[in-house]
């Protein structure tokens, strides 16, 4: 579905942004990888599915990095037909406490990355009239948590930016469109985990599941997979007027 496409998913070198790029590279789509730690693992798991795969370390809170690592897929493949605004990070901390290092970095990261990108991806798109852009929200973006200020302030951002960058191209065939996952099981959340059972002194399954009873009633982490089929769907014929919306999927997190 997805053969002649090119996809750039930032932060991709690991969980839900590294599902995502495996579901749109099953589709066919050529991966632009992007993230720090290890990158041969993440390019031989998308080269298997048959695709062509690049890199760009582009960090994500430094503008001029966003814009070479835009060039870089255009020099490399024409233009990004699809772009994952994934990249993101967390720290948990009263707002009275919060280091304001630490919220400068998750509003760069979390949500100035995502105008960059976006603001340098539209105009090929535009061009090709044709386009998808899929920011990587969050609960967080639809309602709050107590200790995650600087993440929730971002991530109800990039659900605005959603917004604006749909009716901006409705009248196009660009959309754009927010995946809004509850709980995933990633070295993002394991952290939290952690944090957790080392505060309580419990074990990681006890600690697993005290997080998942806070917010979330099924019980169930979901998964970088079911994000990442998510993704192909705005991607799909049948996405092609689905725009602006924020889509939880979230094991009935935002219900409540
Ligand atoms: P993760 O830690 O597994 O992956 C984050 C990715 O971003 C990694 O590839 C990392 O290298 C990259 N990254 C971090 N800082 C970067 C920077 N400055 N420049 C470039 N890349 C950078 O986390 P994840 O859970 O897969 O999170 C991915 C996205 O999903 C984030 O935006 C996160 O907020 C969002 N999200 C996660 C959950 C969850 O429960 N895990 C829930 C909702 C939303």
């Amino acid at each position: 579905m997805l053969s002649n496409k090119t996809a750039l998913i930032t932060g991709s070198t690991s969980g839900i942004g590294l599902g995502i790029a495996k579901a749109l590279a099953q589709q066919g789509a050529n991966i632009v990888l992007n993230g720090f730690g290890d990158v041969e693992g993440p390019k031989a798991e998308i080269a298997a599915l048959g695709v062509k795969v690049e890199y760009h370390g582009a960090d994500m809170s430094k503008p001029a990095e966003i814009e070479a690592m835009m060039g870089y897929a255009a020099e490399q493949f024409g233009r990004v037909d699809i772009l994952v605004n994934n990249a993101g990070i967390q720290h948990v901390a009263k707002v009275e406490d919060f280091p304001v290092e630490k919220w400068d970095a998750i509003l760069a990261i979390n949500l100035s990355s995502a105008f960059h990108a976006t603001r340098l991806a539209l105009p090929a798109m535009r061009t090709a009239n044709w386009g998808r852009v899929i920011n990587v929200a969050s609960v967080h973006g639809l309602v709050g948590s107590a200790e995650k200020s600087a993440y929730v302030a971002a991530k109800h951002g990039v659900v605005g930016l959603t917004k604006v960058t749909a009716l901006e191209t409705a009248s196009t065939g660009v959309t754009c469109n927010a995946i809004c996952p509850g709980w995933v099981l990633t070295p993002l959340v394991q952290k939290q985990v952690d944090a957790k059972a080392a505060a309580q002194g419990i074990s990681n399954d006890d600690a697993i599941k005290l997080l998942l009873g806070e917010k979330e009633p099924s019980m169930q982490f979901t998964t970088p997979e079911e994000l990442g089929a998510l993704a192909v769907f705005f991607c799909s014929p049948a996405g092609n007027n689905v725009r602006g919306v924020a889509w939880n999927m979230d094991g009935g997190w935002v219900a409540q």
